[in-house]
């Protein structure tokens, strides 16, 4: 059988030398990864803009501790990020936005939102809904934003921006063959409702990475140094640039494109310290070369939960490291000891049937929790 198809595809490859002729580039022209396209005219005269922010391109910001949850440096974050939204948010409303609804695109592990929302413009509202929801690709009433903003952005994986990382730490995230930082998978994302985003900011790398976005409005907050530090710009400065801007990208809304990947499409994850998923270079079947697991992919969606499901596996570069640095710490061996202790407490528990490892996870539907973006 095999034999007979492959007689047959030769077959059909000679028969289309030769008789094909002038027609082959056209055969041969390659699909274009992604699109550009022009957004179409407000239809109900109301322009409502989704403003979503992250903590890495703050800018007053040059310490990592500042951007996570807990450190004593993360006020300091949490201020600096809600004078940057409100400077974008008074410039949002300056060129004619009607509503401005703020997403949580960070996830510092605050309980509440990074943005101090006793500080935050009354004029802007934070979004907030039933169940858990991934902001890039959960989309709030697609039907209902005509534009997005994205604040205090930062530089993907591998680039020399300030606290580059592209979701996780060492994740290169590559679709349809393009290496993409955060602000683009917003964009995609945003980009198959045909809705644009017109304004970010963050460090001097970040902007490099999306200059080919032409319409985009960007605002450079500081200059990255390394990963741990940059050199920051004067406040005053940034944000009064970012208010004129935010008002600007507005004002030229009915310019702006949206960007959308070509379905269907390939996607890949490429790792590098501390992200590892090489163990999947030993399973049959899975495209695995150069630190880099490759799979098709029908929608966009498709790609993106793919992605997100082989960065758990490249965890598996973290608890190398966690193993390596138990197996050489003071308290080390005790750790090992009593973690051991519990995994066969839990494993008698599945055996006698009270544990079920395999379920899926409890959904939280307590009435009093409302979500409001990355956690
Ligand atoms: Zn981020």
């Amino acid at each position: 059988m095999r034999k007979a198809l492959l007689t047959g595809t030769l077959a059909i490859l000679t028969a289309c030398l030769f008789f094909c002729g002038g027609e082959q580039k056209a055969a041969t022209e390659e699909v274009p990864p992604y699109t550009v396209n022009a957004v179409r005219p407000d239809a109900d005269g109301t322009t409502r803009i989704l403003l979503l922010y992250d903590m890495e391109g703050i800018s007053g910001v040059n310490k990592p501790e500042q951007t996570g949850f807990g450190n004593p440096e993360y006020q300091t974050g949490r201020d600096n990020l809600t004078q940057d939204v409100n400077a974008v948010v008074a410039g949002l409303f300056a060129g004619g936005a009607d509503v401005v609804d703020v997403v949580d695109g960070h996830g510092s592990g605050n309980p509440e939102p990074d943005v101090d929302l006793a500080k935050l413009d009354p004029r802007a509202k934070m979004i907030y809904r039933d169940a858990p929801f991934a902001p890039y690709i959960d989309l709030p009433e697609t039907d209902k934003y005509d534009a997005v903003a994205v604040v205090c952005m930062h530089a993907k994986t591998g680039s020399p921006g300030f606290i580059s990382h592209t979701y996780n730490g060492g994740c290169d995230w590559i679709i349809n063959g393009k290496s993409i930082n955060e602000t683009e998978i917003i964009a995609y994302s945003w980009g198959r409702f045909g809705i644009p985003v017109i304004f970010a900011s963050g460090d001097d790398v970040l902007k490099g990475q999306l200059e080919y976005m032409g319409w985009l409005d960007y605002v450079t907050v500081k200059k990255a140094l390394s990963w741990t530090d940059a050199e920051l710009y004067p406040l005053d400065r940034v944000h009064a640039e970012m208010q004129a801007k935010a008002q600007k990208a507005v004002e030229n809304l009915p310019q702006a494109k949206y960007v959308v990947f070509t379905e269907p499409l390939t996607a890949a994850l490429r790792t590098q310290f501390p992200a590892d998923h090489s163990v999947l270079g030993g399973v049959p079947g899975i495209d695995y070369k150069d630190h880099t697991v490759t799979f098709p992919a029908k929608t966009y969606r498709e790609a993106y939960d793919g992605i997100v499901e082989l960065i758990q596996v490249a965890g598996l570069g973290r608890l190398k490291l966690i193993q390596e640095y138990l197996a050489q710490a003071e308290q080390g061996p005790r750790i090992i000891k009593d973690v051991r202790a519990y995994m066969l407490k839990k494993h008698e528990d599945f055996l006698a049937g009270k544990w079920d490892p395999y379920a899926a996870p409890k959904k939280e539907e307590k009435a009093d929790v409302k979500y409001f973006g990355a956690r």
